[in-house]
């Protein structure tokens, strides 16, 4: 070593010990819980070092920095989750948003099944034991005249339970047109496999005929399996099968036909002309012998898989030991049992699902140019603010191709509509819209009661006010 010659010290030593940043957190943010600030100054840190690792000519960050960026963290980490977003892009059943929003009555059974002990499992009766399905299986028989029916956690659930019992070790002839994959990991094949079934593929992927079923129909036939294309169209050269067709050709080979419906609804939707398909009654008049399909989609209730069907098919399900590993919640039936009370008393306008999907034009447009007003008024010149005719598509998922005219306040900004999009999505309550071309637009069927207030302070927030 020479004089003149420098050991420079590592610039990773200069940062502070975790503990260190954490109290410093601690005296200029004293709301943030502990774990959260240890966690966050944890992050922190191990980023800065990644940093300098990365470029170790890099000056180290300044200790004001690297708290801001630790409390940034923290607050992150403390946020309930999901915490309220506004929904205003119009999709009613958005899988990102948690699809159905649940209505006073729902909500308030859940609320009370949580924070209360309750009859679950007793037959008040009796003094004996209940069946804590048998309340929500009746009420479902009522309302689709159906032989039987069963609730499980999911809908996704629902197959699985519905092929492991009825075809495990056995085939199962499925179009290739209907290979589906839903999303969040759910895809026909793999579900199919997971059950323990051989899956015969039958017809290509546009077409698939009558005879292509006959066909692949064996001693080995377990069922046939339609399912329901949620979330892609098929247009142009195309053929399916009828389910009435299907129907037929499954009575004469004396094997069922299975239908996993995805988005169905129990009773017609008033003000919307929803695809025929989704009534799960009329489904299994058609001669379906199980239909099964989401609660949070089109039904407009909590997460669970609604089966209907022929009684020997169903009770086999409820009684294979797969239906207590796949059982829905307490909350869960709860919330379901209010949505099935508020169908059969005739009021499907209080879930909220079929409140927006039912909209009419003359009501989202009032409350679009009442919003616009408002919103207008608020930003001054910091956007151009329209109320605007549109289409909304109502589900993720659940009616691909199926759109619904609305009503939208259209916003113009000069930082164009990404940078704004971005921005509201860090608003105390956060706003979805959807873009188009220059704009961003909110679309009013998706607001839920009481938004206008929070929509207003997070453009705000967004946009500053200008007055
Ligand atoms: C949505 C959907 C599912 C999955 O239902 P979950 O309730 O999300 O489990 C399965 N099949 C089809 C056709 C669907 O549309």
């Amino acid at each position: 070593m020479h004089p003149g010659d420098e050991v420079k010290e590592d610039p990773r030593s200069s940062l502070p010990a975790v503990g260190r940043l954490a109290d410093a957190l601690a005296k200029s943010w004293p709301d943030l819980p502990a774990w959260a600030r240890v966690e966050g100054a944890r992050r922190a840190v191990a980023a800065a070092r990644r940093d300098l690792d990365a470029d170790p000519g890099a000056e180290p960050p300044a200790l004001e920095a690297l708290e801001a960026q630790a409390a940034r963290l923290a607050a992150g980490l403390r946020r309930p989750r999901p915490g309220r977003v506004i929904n205003a892009t119009g999709v009613v059943l958005h899988t990102n948003l948690g699809r159905a929003v649940l209505g006073a009555e729902a909500a308030a059974a859940v609320s009370a099944a949580a924070a209360g002990y309750g009859d679950l499992e007793l037959d008040l009766d009796s003094g004996g034991r209940g069946n804590r399905l048998a309340p929500l299986r009746e009420k479902l028989v009522i309302l689709s005249g159906a032989e039987a029916a069963l609730a499980v956690n999911n809908n996704a659930a629902a197959v699985l339970l519905a092929l492991d019992t009825l075809a495990r070790g056995r085939e199962v002839v499925v179009s290739r047109g209907e290979l589906v994959e839903i999303g969040g990991s759910f895809r026909v094949p793999e579900i199919l496999e997971r059950a323990g079934v051989r899956l015969v593929e039958v017809g290509t992927t546009n077409r698939t005929h009558p005879r292509d079923y006959e066909q692949a129909i064996g001693p080995d036939t377990a069922l046939l399996l339609k399912v329901h294309r949620s979330n892609f169209e098929q247009r142009g050269f195309v053929a399916e099968v009828g389910l009435e067709e299907l129907a037929e050709i499954a009575r004469r080979h004396g094997i069922p036909l299975v239908e996993d419906l995805g988005s169905g609804t129990l009773t017609p939707v008033p003000g919307v002309e929803l695809p025929a398909e989704t009534l799960a009654p009329a489904r299994l008049r058609q001669g379906a012998d199980l239909v099964c399909f989401s609660g949070d989609k089109l039904l407009g209730g909590p997460q669970a898989g609604i089966v209907l069907g022929r009684s020997e098919i169903v009770e086999a399900m409820a009684r294979n030991p797969l239906a207590r590993a796949l059982r829905l919640d307490k909350l869960g039936l709860a919330a379901l049992d209010a949505v099935l009370r508020v169908l059969l008393e005739g009021r499907p306008e209080r879930i909220p699902t079929l409140r927006a999907l039912g909209a009419d034009a003359s009501e989202l447009r009032a409350r679009a140019e009442k919003l616009a007003l408002r919103l207008g008024q608020r930003l001054g010149a910091a956007a151009g603010v329209t109320a605007e005719q549109e289409r909304s598509a109502v589900g993720g998922g659940s009616l691909p191709g199926f759109e619904l005219p609305t009503w939208v306040v259209a916003l113009r900004a000069a930082r164009g509509p990404d940078a704004l999009a971005a921005r509201l999505r860090q608003a105390p309550v956060p706003v979805l819209g959807r873009i188009r071309d220059d704009a961003l637009l909110l679309d009013v069927r998706t607001l839920l009661d009481g938004d206008e207030a929070d929509l207003e302070h997070a453009l705000t927030f967004a946009l500053g006010r200008t007055d």
